[in-house]
């Protein structure tokens, strides 16, 4: 048995019931085999079986009161997955569907998403299996109160720096930040994601989406393509999905189809972005909304069918596991040529070797959605120095960012004899760098 296959086996045994944190185990270790044989003093250093397994895993009880006073419990979690670069970072998310397995999942990809962005931070993850869908801004600004109480005793701008997720904006960053700040009587820049008013950074609620598109717009040229004139479906409709909107648009693509769990919509015309930033970011909306204002568009019902419709190119910006086998062959039977993940491992490993071995462009979530973290971190510094950068500043260094993982990416795939193979080329140059650090700081 191979060394890797070793750890891999040792992560399924000693984490039961873990099915999305194995899975992204699985897909990072499996394209490290050819590191090893490069490199044995990892293995030595015994640096995978530390890698995989959390410095720290914290688990606490929320109790909150609703607004027909109610007491509610929801369970929070927060993962210090590595700190061997920097400090641990990486943002939390509320939904129902929150887990041990998923934040660990969500918390592994991050350390070496991080480090591929160059930025000293390490990789962390959190959040609660609480839905702030239907509930009152009250109720959520008690829940954050609560989440808070508990969650600041591990975290501080030098230690963790948690930002937003799915069901995290700036509402509630705005809340858990109020009560940081109230608990420690201290101003730092303990989360990212913040309002402008507040240390936020310019462009940082646009970055997943604009990066995602930046490094896509990289892929696609060194294939001989582009976004000029393509029709690209884009699932969910919440912060990814939007810039990823605005950014394919400015690039000359048509948007012609977004989703919400409940449905999505096609316009042929184009999904139009003014009427959608109302009905999301304002209003709070569901998605089938968007059609009211539009002659063209038409609403359907169960999310997963968006990837039926014939595209170019699919940016999957929803959640994970959205694109599975049969999916992905109708995407490629309907003659889609790019895939771009906006969302954490949208794509199950069965779709990611299909359209690998039908010569699908590929862009691995990350590295193509490793915007968010980078302008976080530049938020990180800009506290640091109490200082704040133009738009123009921020978005020039997101997209220079965007750029050198392409980089890095492609020259790790080449060096590593698999040319062209984005994800094998991300998960070599992200976990190098780590392990360098872990070799250098002794067993820790
Ligand atoms: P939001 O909460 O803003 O939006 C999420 C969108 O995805 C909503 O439209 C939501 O629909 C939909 N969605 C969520 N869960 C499901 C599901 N189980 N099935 C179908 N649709 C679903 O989150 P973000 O845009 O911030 O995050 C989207 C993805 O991008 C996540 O995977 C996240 O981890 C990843 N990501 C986000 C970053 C960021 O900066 N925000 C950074 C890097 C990655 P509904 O409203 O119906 O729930």
């Amino acid at each position: 048995m191979s060394y890797v296959s070793e750890v891999i086996d040792m992560v399924q045994k000693r984490n039961p019931n873990e099915p999305e944190f194995h899975q992204a185990v699985n897909e990072v270790l499996l394209c490290l085999e050819p590191v090893f044989k490069k490199h044995p003093e990892y293995i030595k250093a015994g640096v995978l079986e530390r890698i995989v397994e959390p410095e720290r895993m914290i688990t606490f009880r929320i109790p909150w009161i609703d607004d027909n006073g109610k007491i509610n419990v929801n369970r929070g979690f927060r993962v210090q997955f590595n700190s061997a670069i920097g400090p641990y970072k990486g943002g939390l998310r509320f939904h129902p569907s929150v887990n041990q397995s998923i934040i660990k999942f969500l918390g592994f990809e991050q350390i070496l998403k991080n480090s591929l962005t160059g930025l000293p931070i390490g990789g962390g993850k959190g959040g609660s299996d609480f839905d702030p869908k239907g509930k009152s801004d009250m109720e959520v600004m008690r829940f954050c109160q609560s989440f808070m109480i508990e969650l600041s005793k591990y975290i501080g701008a030098d230690i963790d720096i948690p930002a937003g997720d799915i069901g995290v904006g700036q509402r509630e960053i705005g809340y858990l930040f109020g009560m940081y700040k109230r608990l420690k009587n201290s101003y730092e820049g303990v989360l990212t994601g913040k309002g402008l008013e507040f240390g936020g950074s310019l462009v940082r609620t646009e970055a997943t989406g604009y990066g995602l598109v930046y490094f896509m717009d990289q892929l696609l040229r060194a294939n001989g393509k582009s976004f000029k004139g393509s029709k690209v479906i884009i699932s969910g409709s919440g912060n990814v999905a939007i810039y990823a909107h605005q950014k394919v648009t400015e690039l000359g693509g048509i948007v012609i189809a977004m989703s919400d769990s409940n449905g999505f919509i096609f316009d042929s015309a184009g999904i139009d972005l003014n009427s959608l930033k109302i009905i999301k970011e304002k209003e709070r909306k569901r998605i089938k909304e968007c059609i009211i204002n539009s002659s063209t568009a038409t609403y359907h019902e169960k999310c997963s069918n968006i990837w039926d419709i014939k595209c170019d190119i699919a940016l999957p910006c929803a959640t994970q596991n959205e694109i599975n086998k049969d999916s992905a062959k109708k995407l490629i039977e309907n003659g889609c040529f790019a895939i771009g993940e906006g969302a954490n491992m949208p794509c199950t490993i069965e779709a990611v070797s299909l359209f690998q071995k039908k010569g699908v462009l590929f862009a691995p979530a990350k590295a193509a959605n490793a915007g968010g973290v980078a302008i976080s971190a530049l938020e990180m510094s800009q506290n640091s120095i109490r200082y704040s950068w133009s738009f123009e500043e921020v978005d020039l260094r997101l997209k220079n960012i965007m750029i050198n993982i392409f980089n890095k990416s492609s020259q790790a795939a080449k060096e590593y004899g698999d040319e062209g193979n984005i994800v094998l080329g991300a998960n070599i140059a992200g976990f190098i760098k780590v392990a360098d650090a872990m070799m250098a700081q002794g067993i820790v």
